[in-house]
């Protein structure tokens, strides 16, 4: 049987999934396919930061960071939850006053950009002061403090998925395309779940490939009679270091070949050192971290701190691809991070919107504009308003009260739901008054009641979904609880 749609969806990213979920709340039908998990492409291999993207300004990208801190301020507001804002030190290594001058500058021109910024300006700050002289260099003395926001990637993906799914929009994830041809009665599109054989058929007039990094091969594969787009991909790397930071602040480090990269705060006990920019040829399905990224990130690293951070410190590295619009021009480090919407209208009278580049931090004005273009040729659909809407772990919480009614659980896994989920928890925790009542304890702050949940209302399918992208407890989940959790899921 074919189900009719208005909108087909080709990618479970952040900028799929936000067009399925604004679509979905326009009341329109909406299928998106995944072929993995949701957010395992680039969407759960970011730097996590909702910036405006400071270092773009030395590019004179000033458009793209006014509208990238025009959504920081939104996306506060929608998921407080999910994104938070964050302190970020400039230390100065360079004696020169020119430098110190040109940062200084940069951070004013940032915090005056966003019309509605509500987040601290930025300030000089003294960093040989107890609290920093342990963790930098002795002869860095002074630096600069702005602000910004940072998120979890992949659950900012998954907070989309289930506000699209609220508003009825279909989502398949490990999805294999087995069909993809157009008719005069739209795109129709079979696709088999690579779990249960099943089959399902959907029509469509409008097509969106929301691929990311996988746009290009899309295309080749199954619109190869259409313009093709001209992308550039460029691998970035991170490294997980189980270091504690001396506070909850960030970092913004410059490197000697003029780029930047950031220390972050990551879960407990752990921080995060980013990212490297590399041309990107390879295979898209793995995606590995050279040692020569690891020494680079690590060198640029120590330039600033007194105890170096060597390989040990590492507990995990990932890498992802960005998809970038190719300007014929620039190297990596300097193409614009902006998104393009391209619209093409086939003879047959249907629609695709390709979705070409674009950052985390953009994606909710990006499925706007994607709408409001579609909307030009489908003038029967409701208006697309620009409105503040709430993601749905996102509802006011008295964090107290939580913490007193759920005392029985451990407060580190209180704090971590609090920080992942949001209300969202309440969905598990309703009704339970001991830890006997969260079911098994998996090790790691991981009882069944979370798992239940992640299995039947996260699309979660597999370990790695629910250690890597629904939470991170992947880092300190050990050999003989992994064993068990697997088993339980193999079971479900
Ligand atoms: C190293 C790095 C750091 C970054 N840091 C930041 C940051 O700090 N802040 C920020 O704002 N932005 C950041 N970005 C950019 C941001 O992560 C990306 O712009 C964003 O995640 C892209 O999302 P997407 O939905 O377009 O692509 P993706 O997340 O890659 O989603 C595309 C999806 O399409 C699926 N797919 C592909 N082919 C098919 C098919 N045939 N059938 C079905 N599904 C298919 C893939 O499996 C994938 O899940 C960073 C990017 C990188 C690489």
């Amino acid at each position: 049987m074919v189900e009719k749609k208005d909108i087909i969806i080709i990618g479970g990213g952040i900028n799929g999934m936000a067009i399925a979920g604004q679509a979905a709340r326009l009341g329109l039908k909406v299928v998106l396919i995944e072929q993995n998990d949701l957010a395992s492409g680039t969407s759960s291999k970011s730097t996590q930061l909702i910036h405006g993207g400071l270092r773009y300004l030395q590019q004179y990208y000033f458009s793209l960071v006014k509208k990238a801190l025009h959504e920081r301020s939104l996306l506060i507001k929608m998921a407080p939850h999910l994104i938070k804002p964050m302190h970020f030190i400039i230390p100065y290594y360079k004696e020169s006053h020119l430098r110190r001058f040109i940062i200084r500058l940069g951070l004013f021109i940032y915090d005056h950009l966003s019309a509605h910024n509500v987040l601290t300006k930025a300030k000089g700050i003294r960093l040989n002061i107890a609290s920093y002289q342990s963790f930098f260099k002795e002869n860095i003395k002074q630096g600069a403090v702005y602000s910004d926001a940072w998120t979890h990637d992949s659950r900012l993906v998954m907070e989309w998925a289930l506000l699209a799914q609220q508003n009825q929009a279909t989502i398949l994830t490990y999805q294999d395309i087995i069909e993809l041809i157009e008719t005069e009665n739209g795109w129709k599109i079979e696709v088999q779940d690579k779990f249960k054989q099943q089959r399902n058929t959907y029509e469509a007039k409008i097509l969106v490939n929301a691929t990311g990094p996988w746009v290009a091969h899309f295309q080749k594969q199954y619109l190869a009679e259409y313009p093709q787009a001209k992308m550039r991909l460029v691998k970035g790397s991170h490294l997980v270091l189980k270091r504690e930071l001396p506070d909850d602040k960030a970092y913004l480090f410059e490197c000697v070949d003029g780029r930047v990269i950031f220390l972050t705060p990551y879960e407990p006990g752990y921080c995060l050192l980013g990212t490297t920019e590399v041309e990107y040829q390879g295979s898209l399905e793995d995606t590995n971290v050279e040692p020569a990224e690891i020494g680079y990130l690590l060198a640029a690293a120590n330039v600033y701190l007194q105890t170096p951070l060597t390989v040990q410190d590492i507990a995990y590295t990932f890498s992802g691809v960005r998809p970038l619009l190719d300007d014929g021009m620039h190297n990596a480090h300097q193409l614009s991070r902006d998104y393009q919407l391209q619209l093409q209208q086939s003879e047959k009278g249907n629609s695709i919107l390709t979705v070409l580049g674009g950052k985390l931090t953009t994606h909710r004005r990006l499925a706007l504009d994607a709408l409001i273009l579609l909307q030009k040729i489908r003038p029967s659909w409701p208006t697309v308003k620009d409105e503040m809407i709430s993601l749905p772990g996102g509802e006011p919480l008295d964090e107290e009260q939580f913490k007193q009614d759920y005392s029985f659980i451990p407060s580190a896994v209180l704090s971590r739901y609090l920080r992942c989920y949001g209300t969202l928890c309440l969905f598990w925790l309703r009704g339970k008054n001991s830890l006997a009542d969260m079911g098994i304890d998996f090790g790691a702050g991981l009882y069944q009641a979370e798992v239940d949940y992640l299995l039947t209302q996260e699309w979660v399918k597999s370990i790695d979904d629910l250690l890597w992208r629904r939470t991170r407890l992947g880092l300190c989940m050990d050999e003989i609880n992994l064993e068990q959790l697997k088993e339980y899921i193999c079971h479900r």
